[in-house]
């Protein structure tokens, strides 16, 4: 349905697409990940010439853009796209948000264009905020009527960049569902997204994009299990899980606990798991007594919620928490209080610690 044959991009000096050929078959869901600026948006708004490609060949049906005699006006018409902020008309009520283009682009009737705007306002779960105005509704609410405003116009293919990025993390489900459903009901999709969890469920493919061209390609479970490139796996556990490295009794707490709260954010942990993170990788580290080679990590699981802090250290074999002889064990008493389970093993010269950590949730991030 979609094709690009070496399709590049360039701003002046700026080389963001270079040798991007790709298909994406009628019914297909491929998902767009990558690290930012890697041109995952250039490429996506370059498919539907939002941006004039440098150099290459877009085909879509077999029709190329490139080609003077295409129509390309039209065939545009058969792409909606749904942005990260929505863009809806904010002095139009969200019928007429639907109905506009319909009866200006389609020559439908008003009343016949209205009629197919309930029935979508119905399929997004929004046909009683028909008569609102945009501002009156959430994040969440916006982008479904963004994404009933593409499907009014009868689009084949819907691409989406990163369409809840600007949401309140309590309103992404409501838009991934909307998203899940059209999936399932067979519409082509492509979807810029830094939802991993969804990315992995909801594709049949994903795009891995770096250095400017579609760097690995495979099934979710190829891309995210089993990353053939080097570039690839690092992204994959970058997002997956953090670490941070401590060479000296004199390390950066400060810098330490503000990783800690960044990857809390990134998967809208609450606030109150923050804090357990950051009280628990103070006491963990108040019971070491060799600093010079501690690696501290979090690995937090999407599927079932469960937290891992791993504490290694390289120095003789020792559990701190079973071996120190201690007349205060607070510390030790505080951290068994907050694990679920605790692991000791010492491998190759370091002792690992695994806490499953309890109670930790996700909601707003800290
Ligand atoms: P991503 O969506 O993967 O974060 P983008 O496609 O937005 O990346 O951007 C890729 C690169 O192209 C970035 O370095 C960005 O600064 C640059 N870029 C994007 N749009 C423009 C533009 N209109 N003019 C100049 N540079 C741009
Ligand atoms: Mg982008």
């Amino acid at each position: 349905m979609i094709k690009t044959k070496n399709l590049s991009k360039k701003y002046g000096d700026l080389v963001v697409l270079k040798d991007v050929t790709a298909e994406i078959r009628k019914g297909e869901v491929v998902t767009v990940i990558g690290p930012s600026g890697s041109g995952k948006s250039t490429f996506l708004r370059c498919l539907n010439l939002l941006e004039t490609p440098s150099g290459g060949t877009i085909y879509i049906n077999g029709v190329s853009l490139m080609d003077k005699s295409t129509n390309v006006a039209k065939i545009r018409q058969n792409m909606g796209m749904v942005f990260q902020s929505f863009n809806l008309y904010a002095h139009l009520t969200v019928l007429d948000n639907l109905t506009i283009g319909p009866v200006k682009l389609l020559g439908k009737s008003r009343s016949e264009a209205q009629a197919g705007a309930m029935d979508l306002l119905h399929l997004v779960g929004l046909a009683e905020k028909a008569r609102n105005f945009p501002d009156e509704l959430s994040g969440g609410q916006k982008q479904r009527v963004a994404i009933a405003r593409c499907l009014a116009m009868q689009t084949e293919i819907l691409l989406f960049d990163e369409p809840t990025s600007a949401l309140d993390p309590t309103m992404v489900s409501e838009v991934l569902a909307v998203i899940r459903r059209l999936a399932r009901e067979g519409m082509t999709m492509v979807i810029v997204t830094h939802e991993m969890e969804f990315a992995r469920n909801i594709s049949d493919r994903v795009f891995y994009m770096d250095e400017g061209i579609i760097y690995e390609e495979g099934t979710p479970q190829q891309v995210f299990e089993n990353p053939q490139k080097e570039k690839t796996r690092a992204f994959i556990n970058r997002i997956r899980s953090f670490t941070y490295h401590i060479t000296s009794r004199n390390y950066d707490l400060y810098a330490m606990n503000a990783e800690i709260e960044a990857f809390c954010d990134k998967h809208m942990l609450t606030a109150q798991s923050c804090n357990y993170l950051i009280s628990l990788a103070e006491e963990v580290l108040g019971l070491q007594s060799d600093f010079s080679d501690i690696n501290i990590s979090l690995s937090y699981s999407e599927k079932d919620g469960s937290l891992l802090f791993i504490c290694e250290s390289t120095c003789e074999e020792c559990n701190v928490l079973e071996d120190c002889k201690r007349e205060d064990d607070i510390g030790i008493k505080l951290i068994k209080s907050r694990c679920e389970s605790i692991d000791y093993k010492y491998e190759h010269g370091k002792n690992i610690l695994t806490l499953r950590v309890k109670g930790v949730s996700r909601g707003r991030g800290c």
